[in-house]
């Protein structure tokens, strides 16, 4: 192994600049050549290759997105496209790549390892929705914004005696909803794993109204539904106010916090290890605070374990 990739693929997560530091620095400490690969797997085909130096990955651990770039190819995935970034690989003389993104982009990188390309994955997305390891990079940075979010929102809708609706990420993958809304204290958390009856949620809201109650967090998951829609279906069942806030793209920004920033530096050093030992078609993850890595396949048919006793917790203490 003498010269090694690294690019970013898919949506953006905080961490991902930590993981790429961690990456250029390991390999240099290691006496490789690292080169860095702008706009995910549409830069490769284009051949946008930059040499990375120490200074390259200098004042970046605390910033978010990705000074890499990042993008999605269809393209990419035919065999045209593929053979396109293989041969712009061989070009560079590149060894090893490593790719920081999330399901689709270890797809590809299983790809070009089909193809002969050494690969190794790193998962970076906010939705933590990758089954074998426990977390991905950007997942605690994205779930302490949306905290941020629930506490100022709690004053407000305290102030007005408001039900508060704030939806988060999350498609198929209610994490980000789960862990903000139990650490925000939230009445009620809708997630695509659990789903919802919208009676018996209005039911609650009035309960928790005549108990007492001067305010009523409740946090959605988008992939469930909309936030505005179930506003307006609690104000006219309950009679109660109440507002929707969808935070967007704000969850995917922001310095990334002491947790993602350790665990995309972790990752990114095992990485450039498993490159080192001649390993390829690996991913990189975390099972109970120890580093794993696995097989890509193997990672990509790990079935979803939904951690019930999380969302227990939050419902008893509600
Ligand atoms: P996120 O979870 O944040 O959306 P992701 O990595 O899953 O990130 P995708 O858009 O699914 O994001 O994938 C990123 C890129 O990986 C795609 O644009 C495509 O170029 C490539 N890719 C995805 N699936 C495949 C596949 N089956 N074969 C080859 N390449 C793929």
């Amino acid at each position: 192994m003498k010269k090694i990739a690294v690019l970013t693929s898919g949506g953006d997560a905080p961490g991902m600049n930590a993981a790429i530091r961690a990456v250029v620095r390991t390999a240099l400490d290691k006496n490789f050549n690292i080169l860095g690969i702008e706009r995910g797997y549409r830069g490769l085909m284009n051949g946008e290759v930059v040499p990375m130096e120490r200074e390259s990955v200098a004042d970046i651990i605390q910033r978010g997105g990705t000074i890499l770039k990042t993008a999605r190819s269809e393209e990419f995935k035919t065999d045209k496209g593929k053979k396109i970034a293989v041969g712009i690989l061989e070009k560079f003389q590149v060894d090893g790549l490593i790719v920081i993104g999330g399901d689709g982009s270890f797809k590809g990188a299983q790809e070009l390892s089909k193809l002969g390309i050494a690969t190794i994955g790193i998962p970076g997305t906010i939705d933590n929705d990758l089954a074998y390891t426990d977390f991905t990079i950007g997942f605690d940075t994205a779930t302490n914004t949306v905290l941020d979010a629930i506490n100022k929102l709690r004053d407000t809708s305290t102030a007005h005696q408001r039900v508060s609706i704030v939806e988060v990420m999350g498609r198929n993958c209610g994490d980000i909803a789960l862990y903000a809304g139990l650490a925000g204290g939230a009445e009620n958390i809708i997630i695509p794993e659990k789903g919802y009856e919208e009676e018996e949620l209005c039911k609650n809201v009035l309960e928790a109204k005549l108990n007492g109650k001067v305010h009523n967090l409740i946090v959605l998951a988008e992939g469930i539904g909309g936030g505005e829609a179930l506003a307006k279906k609690i104000q006219y069942v309950t009679g109660i106010e109440a507002r929707a806030t969808k935070l967007g793209h704000i969850q995917r920004g922001g310095s990334p916090t002491c947790r993602d920033r350790i665990l995309a530096s972790r990752f990114g050093y095992r990485a450039v290890e498993l490159l080192e030992e001649g390993k390829t078609s690996r991913v990189i993850g975390i099972k109970e605070e120890k580093i794993i890595d696995l097989n890509i396949d193997e990672a990509l048919n790990t079935p979803r374990k939904f951690d019930e006793k999380l969302y227990e917790i939050a419902e008893a203490l509600a």
